[in-house]
């Protein structure tokens, strides 16, 4: 038995078995099947929907970019249909007894392998292609099990760093946990790793023989203790039985009303990343959603999601919340968020860079395909929509113009839509120092205070080294949100915390006491806040 230290990124407790998640091995994993002709039959038919897939493709490109550039997608076909192709995939399952999906990754390697050393540079080029199908193949094949855990049972799964789009494809079922030895508490993951309430540890420095091997992961104390012996096990057992106790005690709070002891009452709303989060979301009886980072939408695909997916998604989750508020945040991608298909340039300092707001201005046919589908969503319920990384009244004047646009393009053509709360994330210092100007623009801001501490301190949230430095208590910051909830007031706009901060407990009454209106955390704070709320007061007594 040992234990090596790490950074709490969600507190709890878990035991279990710890499977090492490589990268590299993330597309990939070769393992013996009992029944090869089931095998051969998941081949072909993954491949009649991979030719479906790419006759779709061929379709759009044909409306978008013409006949010659849709020409690659009907060569793919083509491609897929190549008889020697489909043996070497069929040879290989055949001889080794191994799944579909390695045996295409073979044949993929074998073929471009084979191809880059013709002499014909078209042939050479047909390498990538032959990659290209067989990882579409391959995404095809997974798609009824496409997660990242290998086992059956559920484990705490050991990474390197996970990205924020590693994190958000994962079958949650499957995790008890997460470790990672690098990636900081600040980041999109850790965020992600919060909502969905899986005990996560981050900077624990393990070796490689950890895996297959029981562990413990102590969220409460920043430990990860390998090989328990008999002792250790039973009092972490008797730890998670208290805490599921707690848990039972905190269900109290369901159905109870937000509201101090001196009758002021608080939204208490939850923060999401997808659809996925909502049994959370309703199990621990928010109020609302206050954030849904709608750019994970983005990160799941690999490509562009169009105005019909992304309808069909918030209209979900705005029926779900059954009149409740829903505030859906546009697109915030960028600096630790990146998505390949957006070609976005390399940069030397992203978080300040081409991000946000600031896509969504400049290529606006994808702010109007968002804004669309969140306008024909709203009259399914009760949707907000705001904006992130505002530094500017011209920004906010220049988004109402193209949401009024919007309305009037569903207008005429038939569509209609209810009436939707404008906000803005104020997460910059410029938003501060301007936020009784912004207020007159807007129904209500929400304080991003990842970003607002990060761009306040001149801390890089992503930088671990700095994890201990990045403090979102800093008397800077909880003076910005004073200051941004008394200029709100003066315009009678409300305002909400939507960042990490919002559940910090130790500043529940701090932030009662300042006037805060909303609240919106992550699923699993919402009845501990409720109780701290209720057993706090508004005014000084
Ligand atoms: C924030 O910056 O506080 C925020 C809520 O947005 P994100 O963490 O997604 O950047
Ligand atoms: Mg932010």
């Amino acid at each position: 038995m040992y234990s090596l230290n790490g950074k709490t990124v969600f507190a709890g407790i878990a035991i279990g078995k710890v499977e090492l998640f490589k990268k590299e091995q993330q597309s990939v994993r070769r393992y013996n099947i009992d029944n090869v002709d089931f095998e051969i039959k998941r081949v072909s038919i993954a491949k009649e929907k991979t030719i479906a897939q790419l006759k779709a493709l061929y379709e759009k490109a044909l409306i978008e970019v013409g006949e010659s550039g849709a020409m690659i997608f009907e060569i793919h076909q083509m491609m897929l249909e190549d008889q020697d192709y489909l043996d070497s995939i069929d040879n290989i399952i055949k001889s080794q007894s191994v799944n579909a999906e390695y045996a295409v990754a073979v044949t993929a390697d074998n073929f471009a392998n084979m191809f880059a050393a013709m002499d014909d540079e078209y042939m050479q080029a047909r390498a990538a292609d032959v990659k290209d199908i067989s990882e579409r193949l391959i995404t095809v094949l997974k798609g009824k099990n496409d997660d990242m855990s290998q086992s059956e049972e559920p484990v705490i799964l050991a990474a390197d760093d996970l990205s924020p789009s590693e994190t958000v494809q994962m079958d949650k079922s499957k995790i008890l946990a997460f470790i990672t030895k690098y990636g900081s508490a600040n980041s999109h993951t850790a965020i992600l790793a919060r909502t969905m309430g899986i005990p996560a540890l981050i900077g624990i420095d393990y070796d490689e023989d950890i895996n297959g091997k029981i562990a413990v992961v102590d969220g409460i104390n920043g430990k990860l203790i390998i090989n328990p012996d008999n002792d250790i096990l039973q009092k972490y057992k008797t730890k998670q039985n208290e805490e599921a106790v707690k848990k039972k005690l905190l269900n109290e709070m369901k159905g109870k009303e937000t509201i101090t002891k001196d009758g002021r009452k608080i939204k208490l709303y939850s923060n999401i990343g997808g659809v996925s989060d909502m049994p959370s979301v309703l199990s621990n009886d928010a109020e609302g959603i206050g954030l849904f980072r709608s750019e994970f939408l983005y990160l799941e695909k690999d490509n562009y999601p169009t105005e019909e997916e992304q309808f069909a998604v918030y209209k979900s989750v705005v029926e779900t919340m059954a009149g409740k508020q829903v505030i859906i945040r546009t697109l915030d991608i960028g600096a630790d968020k990146q998505i390949g298909y957006f070609n976005l340039d390399k940069e030397e300092n992203p978080a300040m860079g081409y991000r946000a707001i600031r896509i969504c201005l400049d290529r606006t046919e994808i702010f109007k395909t968002q804004l669309k589908a969140l306008y024909r969503a709203s009259a399914f319920g009760n949707v907000g929509i705001m904006f992130p990384m505002i530094i500017s009244i011209e920004e906010v004047k220049k988004i109402k113009k193209i949401v009024e646009e919007v309305k009037s393009e569903l207008s005429t053509i038939g569509i209609s839509y209810s009436k939707v709360e404008l906000g803005i994330m104020i997460e910059t210092p410029a938003a501060v120092m301007i936020s009784e100007e912004l207020a007159k623009e807007v129904d209500f801001f929400s304080i991003g205070t990842n970003d607002l501490t990060q761009y306040t301190l001149a801390i890089d949230r992503q930088n671990q080294k700095l994890d201990n430095i990045y403090d979102s208590h800093h008397p800077a910051i909880l003076k910005m949100i004073k200051m941004v909830i008394d200029n709100a007031h003066k315009h009678n706009t409300w305002v909400g915390i939507c960042g990490e901060l919002g559940a910090d407990i130790t500043l529940t009454e701090k932030f009662v006491k300042m006037g805060i209106d909303e609240l919106s955390v992550s699923p699993n704070f919402i009845l501990p806040l409720r109780s701290g709320i209720r057993n706090c007061n508004y005014r000084n007594v």
